[in-house]
């Protein structure tokens, strides 16, 4: 019992990240597809995207994570 206990609990520790965060799956962010850019945004027209030296990318929030991007600090400042 306290097996079959274990094993529900490891099933929802590793859907649970996945469902909070399908329902931002549909957003899209802009990414600079240069070698050093780490950061997803929410506008095109974000500063951060102006230094960009490659090029600029819309791709869907969860691909941006899939790539280990964190959210860029102007864009997302104020939510
Ligand atoms: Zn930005």
């Amino acid at each position: 019992m306290r097996c079959f206990l274990s094993i529900c609990l490891w099933i929802s520790l590793s859907f649970l990240p996945t469902n909070t965060l399908n329902r931002s799956n549909d957003t899209y962010v802009y990414i600079c597809t240069g070698k050093y850019a780490y950061s997803y945004h929410k506008s095109k027209k974000c500063r951060g995207l102006n230094k960009c030296s490659a090029s600029i990318k819309k791709v869907t929030f969860k691909q941006a994570k899939s790539e280990k991007r964190i959210a860029c600090k102007i864009c997302y400042r104020s939510s």
